[in-house]
């Protein structure tokens, strides 16, 4: 079978990017299908849909533009990503991605690990979560077709990186939501100008119907019939890891999992580097937590299954409440490819996983990042990890907005504006037990 060389829809018509995408492909069955094709799921045997890239041309394309001059935004690896009309590029994203690698120190001491980094997308550009990766593509595609409207189901972070990209593009958003949600995120995409609709059912519900919708109205939705395009972003996730540790890639990533888009093109894009002879990445482990109450893909992970069975999720990380997870199967492979593993976490132990990043890294994550810090812990625990490899935990979202979703903690009366009062609060409060304290009781009882 002969490899089609990447090229525009419209040859001649656009500027083109330097994407060396050339077909979509069945993950499953290989039916392949032009780029430009409007197919989001395999007509034969209803899988997903991959993006196909011509890698002898990224790899000399890659050496036509220094590191030096290349953008550090979401487009950094353009040659990688499936993007073609450079207008419809330059019109999404343009500070998305490129979000900093912390060294974790003093949570590394906590754990046992000389070598922990935190890839934080919870202060990614525009809408402090890493759907901004995945959402910039499907916007861009959008406008690549010439369309005006955009649709999303969302757990939370999706709607409002839809919503604000689709405001700096000039697109109508509108956004479903499922019955559980963390309210901040949803009333974030309303202040953005989307129009936003909540539906009585869960998100898998709200998915297949949103699927229907889609195909009755013809309007695209994000993370639905622009699904192949929207996952090519989260590997750029990856990329930057790798490249942000000087393209010497990590001994493990671990990241939380809803619907497993993330890990899955974690595990793409580390192929690709070592494919161009950027980096060797082929002994990177990538681990995935999941939450005790929605742990479908955790759980095959760890019975040798190699396709997830649904679940009615039960937990208080939203977003990650996905009980038919559509990336499952892929993830299964992914993990088991690397030699990886997975991990989950109660609720309590979610919340202890949050107040210990907070604490000693100063960084407020929400219930997706306190999964993994959860899971990173029961697995350092269990001597997972060397102590001396290098650990890069995922941080996905931010607290900030799902403040008000986090157990109450005691909170201390209002006094006297005055120094007598004062001082004995000061007392007293020297006297309560610290927070890494706390939660690393939560953690390991
Ligand atoms: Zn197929």
């Amino acid at each position: 079978m002969s490899t089609p060389t990447a090229q525009s829809p419209h040859p001649g018509s656009i500027k083109r990017t330097r994407s060396c995408a050339t077909r979509l492909v069945c993950h499953r069955c290989g039916h392949h299908y032009p780029l430009e094709d409007t197919v989001f799921a395999c007509p034969d045997c209803g899988k997903g849909l991959d993006i196909e890239y011509d890698y002898e041309l990224a790899a000399r394309r890659f050496e036509e533009v220094p590191r030096s001059q290349r953008p550090q935004n979401i487009w950094r690896f353009e040659e990688l990503l499936p993007i073609v009309d450079a207008a419809a590029q330059a019109r999404v994203g343009q500070h998305a991605g490129w979000t900093p690698l912390i060294r974790a120190d003093r949570l590394g001491a906590e754990l046992g690990l000389s070598n922990l980094y935190l890839k934080d997308d919870s202060t990614s550009r525009p809408s402090l979560s890493y759907k901004d990766r995945v959402v910039s593509m499907s916007v861009a595609r959008l406008l690549e077709k010439g369309k005006e409207e955009i649709g999303c189901v969302s757990t939370g972070n999706v709607g409002t990186a839809v919503a604000s990209m689709a405001a700096k593009a000039g697109v109508d958003a509108y956004v479903f939501y499922p019955n559980r949600l963390e309210d901040t995120k949803a009333r974030a995409c309303r202040a953005l100008g989307a129009k936003v609709c909540q539906v009585e059912g869960n998100y898998d519900e709200a998915n297949k119907r949103c699927r229907e919708l889609a195909l009755a109205t013809g309007m695209d939705f994000a993370n639905i019939t622009l699904r192949p395009f929207y996952a090519e972003g989260a590997k750029t996730a990856a990329f930057e890891i790798v490249g942000q540790l000087e393209w010497q890639a990590p001994e493990h990533i671990i990241t939380a999992a809803a619907g497993g888009t993330l890990s899955s093109r974690l595990h793409k894009g580390l192929g690709e580097l070592q494919l161009l002879g950027l980096a060797e990445t082929d002994s990177t482990r990538i681990h995935i937590a999941q939450p005790s109450g929605c742990n479908p893909i955790a759980s095959a992970i760890l019975a040798e299954e190699a396709e997830v069975h649904a679940v009615t999720p039960e937990t208080a990380a939203h977003s990650l409440a996905i009980g038919a997870p559509g990336d499952g199967y892929l993830v299964i492979d992914a993990v088991l490819k690397r030699g990886g593993t997975a991990g989950f976490a109660s609720d309590p132990e979610i919340f202890a996983g949050i107040d210990l990043l907070a604490a000693t890294e100063g960084l407020l994550t929400e219930p997706a990042g306190g999964t993994t810090i959860a899971v990173l812990e029961k697995l350092a625990a269990a001597g997972r990890f060397d102590p001396g490899d290098t650990v890069v935990a995922i941080i996905t979202g931010n607290g900030l907005k799902t403040l008000d979703e986090h157990p109450e903690k005691p909170w201390p009366d209002k006094i006297d504006c005055e120094l007598d009062a004062m001082l004995e609060a000061l007392i007293e409060l020297k006297g309560t037990g610290s927070l890494v304290s706390e939660a690393r009781a939560q953690l390991q009882p």
